[in-house]
Order: C-alpha cells, then sequence, then structure tokens
C-alpha cells in the first residue's frame, strides 16, 4: 500500500495501517496479524482493547473529557494519585500528573531544583546521569540522555550535564565479583561529584534497568544500595526515571522494589497508562512538595495535566493490573521468556548475552562471545533482525549501542498478560528469524 501522509516522524518508510488489536496481537488493514513482542515501546502493558479499560473510558468521555486543573478537581485524578501513591514506597505520597515519559522528567528536575531553593541551596543545579542512558527527547530530559545520535545535534541549545558510565559490568575483562563491581560503577557516581564539586549537583537520575539504550541492562545489587548511600552522604536527591520499568514490567510494580530502594523521585509514564491514553507521573516525598508549596508553589505544569480521561484509564488500568496479578505474571513469565531466550545461545552463537528483569528482556548479538566483539557494523544486523521478524508476524525493539562501544541488542517485552503458550509463539518465530538472518549473513547455526 502507497502511503501519502501529511504525518512525519523519523524517516519516510511507509508503515502498514493499524487497524485494530485484541490482547498481545495487532492486526492490520491487510490482515495479517502482529505478535506485539515489545509492547509498542514498552508500553502496552495490559495487552490491547481491554474491555475493562475501554468501559471505563466510555464511562467517563460519558461526563467531562475535560476540566482545567486551576479550575477543577476530578474524582479520576484523586483516585488515581491515591492509587498511585499505594504502590509507592513510604513517603513518596505526592502525584504529579504529565502526558509522557520525558514531561515527568522534566518536571523532577524542575521540583528538584525548586526544592534545593527552598533548602537555600541556589548553588544545586547539576544532574548527573548516566552513558548510555535515555530519558526523553525535550531539551532538560535530553540534556540527561547519554546517547550522542539524539543530543549530539542539539548540544548548543542545552545545558551540558555530567554523566557517568552506566554499570556494562557484563564488558568488563577485570577479576571483580558481581559485588565488587557493583560497587565499582556506584563509585563512578562519588568520584563525578567530587569533581564537580559536591555544592553544585542537584540530583542523580538513573533508569534502575536500562530500557532501549543499554538494552536492558541490570546492575549487581551492590550498586542499588551504594548509589543510594552516596546520594546521602551529600545531600543529592535521587531520581529513579521508572518511565519504561514501573507499572509491573519488571516483575515488581516498580523496579526500586528489588532492591528495597526508595528514591526521592520516580517517574513513570508508558505501562502507567499502558496505551489507552497520553499519561505519566512524577511522584515525590510529601515534603519536599509542601516545602515547594509553602514557597509559593510549583512553576510547572501542562494544560492536559490530570485530563480525567487519561486518568480514568490510568484507574482502570491499574485496577487491571491488580485483578489479574500481572505483577506477578510479568515475573513467572519473565523468567520463563528469560531461560528461552537463554537456551537460544546453544544454537546461534552469535548471541553473547541475554539480559534484563521480569519481561523487560533483552538479548545482544556479537561476533565473538569470548570477547563480546560486535558484529560489523555494516551489517545492519538491529534493523535486519528486526525487520525479519516483522515480516513474520513478530514486532521487537532494537538499537545498536552500548557503553562506549558499538553492539545490536534487541528488547523483547510481551505485555504482561503473555502466557506460555504465547511466549512459546513469539520463540518460534524469533528462532526462524534468527535462522533466516544467520542465512543471510553466514553467521554460523549448530544443530
Ligand atoms: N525515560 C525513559 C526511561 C524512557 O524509556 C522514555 C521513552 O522511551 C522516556 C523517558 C521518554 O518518554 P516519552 O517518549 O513518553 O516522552
Amino acid at each position: 500500500m502507497t502511503v501519502m501522509s501529511h504525518l512525519f516522524y523519523q524517516s519516510r518508510q511507509p508503515r502498514p495501517f493499524l487497524d485494530h488489536g485484541e490482547g498481545i496481537y495487532l492486526y492490520d488493514t491487510e490482515g495479517k496479524t502482529y505478535i506485539d513482542g515489545s509492547s509498542g515501546a514498552m508500553v502496552s502493558n495490559i495487552g490491547h482493547s481491554n474491555p475493562r479499560v475501554l468501559a471505563a473510558m466510555k464511562a467517563q468521555m460519558d461526563k467531562a473529557t475535560f476540566g482545567y486543573r486551576l479550575h477543577f478537581q476530578t474524582e479520576a485524578s484523586e483516585r488515581l494519585a491515591a492509587q498511585t501513591a499505594a504502590l509507592m514506597p513510604k513517603g513518596l505520597d505526592r502525584v504529579f500528573f504529565v502526558s509522557g515519559g520525558s514531561e515527568a522528567v522534566e518536571s523532577a528536575i524542575k521540583l528538584a531544583r525548586q526544592y534545593a531553593l527552598t533548602q537555600g541551596q541556589d548553588s544545586r543545579w547539576k544532574v548527573i546521569s548516566r552513558y548510555p542512558s535515555y530519558h526523553g527527547s525535550t531539551l532538560g530530559a535530553l540534556a540527561l540522555t547519554g546517547y550522542d545520535p539524539l543530543s549530539k545535534p542539539f548540544a548548543p541549545m542545552m545545558r551540558a550535564m555530567p554523566k557517568i558510565a552506566a554499570p556494562t559490568c557484563y564488558l568488563d575483562t577485570d577479576n571483580l565479583d558481581d559485588d565488587q563491581r557493583g560497587l565499582k560503577y556506584a563509585e563512578l557516581l562519588r568520584d563525578k561529584i567530587l569533581a564537580e564539586g559536591p555544592d553544585s549537583v542537584l540530583a542523580f537520575i538513573m533508569e534502575p534497568v536500562g530500557g532501549a539504550s543499554t538494552g536492558a541492562l541490570v546492575a549487581p545489587d551492590s550498586y542499588y544500595a551504594r548509589i543510594r548511600e552516596i546520594c546521602d552522604e551529600f545531600g543529592i536527591l535521587l531520581i529513579y526515571d521508572e518511565v519504561m520499568t514501573g507499572a509491573g514490567r519488571t516483575g515488581k510494580f516498580i523496579a526500586a522494589e528489588h532492591w528495597g530502594i526508595t528514591p526521592d523521585i520516580i517517574a513513570l509514564s508508558k505501562g502507567f497508562a499502558a496505551g489507552y491514553a497520553p499519561l505519566g507521573a512524577m511522584v515525590a516525598r510529601g515534603d519536599m512538595v509542601e516545602a515547594v508549596l509553602d514557597a509559593g508553589g510549583f512553576l510547572h505544569g501542562y494544560t492536559y495535566a490530570g485530563n480525567p480521561l487519561a486518568c480514568a484509564a490510568g484507574c482502570a488500568v491499574l485496577d487491571e493490573i491488580a485483578r489479574n496479578d500481572l505483577v506477578g505474571n510479568a515475573a513467572a513469565m519473565g523468567d520463563l521468556l528469560k531461560a528461552r531466550l537463554t537456551g537460544l545461545m546453544d544454537r546461534f552463537p552469535f548471541i553473547g548475552d541475554v539480559r534484563g528483569l521480569g519481561l523487560l528482556l533483552a538479548f545482544e548479538l556479537v561476533s565473538d562471545r569470548d570477547t563480546l566483539a560486535p558484529l560489523p557494523k555494516e551489517l545492519n544486523a538491529y534493523t535486519r533482525l528486526v525487520d525479519l521478524a516483522y515480516e513474520r508476524g513478530l514486532i521487537i525493539y532494537s538499537r545498536r549501542t552500548r557503553g562506549g562501544i558499538e553492539g545490536d541488542h534487541f528488547m523483547v517485552a510481551p505485555p504482561l498478560i503473555v502466557n506460555e503458550a504465547q511466549i512459546g509463539e513469539i520463540m518460534a518465530t524469533l528462532t526462524d528469524s534468527l535462522e533466516a538472518m544467520a542465512r543471510e549473513m553466514a553467521l554460523p547455526v549448530r544443530a
């Protein structure tokens, strides 16, 4: 089908027209079925066309679709704020709604800055982040994003923010054990704070499990606790960007629960309204919000914030996550899928690493499993495998990058409703696609 469109996104490449979705499947207007193996961009956590969510949205639509936040509170936004706060670590009980992940991150760093001002800490403004990382596409969030292809063209328009290396332990060749490696990477934060001057540092932001920028990178346990300690040592706020990891994706409602960490601010979006409406949230410590309100209020907000239709969708999504124990299912199905992906390493020696937590999983392709040297860039494996899978009706998500070194990785992150039989379908199509790619690129396959 030729697409004449007034839309533009990244490229001119036409895409099939989406007709409808149901559960973990999407259908185009030509009648082709796709398994949504990446939940879009790790968004559709409860699957497509959930009738309870649609009914809740319809009920809200019949009442009101907009009431400006300075004029009205709505039952939907109040209820969603209470539901969200109940799922957060103790003390993080204030919720600020936005329409997406970048907005949640922008809100987090601006709240942090205003809170510092209330504490007489005017000199604190630097937000340290990691490389590689992704925190959003607006200029504030992009300044924190450690991914040069996206940020470089805009560098003159942004204030450069300090970065430390993400804990890409799997690439390390030293003799440290996991615990020591975690501490080694956490100390990079302490070194950076000292180098920048502790009084100038406002916050540290991290994705607890990396997203597409690192391919589901998980740090050793020791990393998380040490990062919290270092932030506390210097009075620096810890922001968890849980835009991708939140809402059950990693097998806990928020990933911070895996390590018992209480950040000062959490950014949520993606699975929070699971694609039913544009919605995100910044959740912050109550005492920080009170201090900012006492000082005259938060100097930040978006017109669509707290939109009742989006909030009604959010409430219904959280209800569905609880009703079907999708967090538990993400943990159980995540273990199964990770074991099945790891099993592929026997057949395909060019799979160098399988990683992730819950249903936020990734595998990385290499030309040598011992050195983890990447495949040659010219092979464009990261796009070719995605295309081969897409032709066969499986959607996965890919990037070519990793800490300073180039590499191809693929996210496999189906909706949290996925069952064992559907994991079998995903694996069958993925195996077939890997075989096709291996044939094309003359890569070795074991019988
Ligand atoms: N933060 C993280 C960790 C993300 O993965 C993303 C999107 O991929 C964002 C922020 C930005 O979210 P959005 O695209 O909704 O603005």
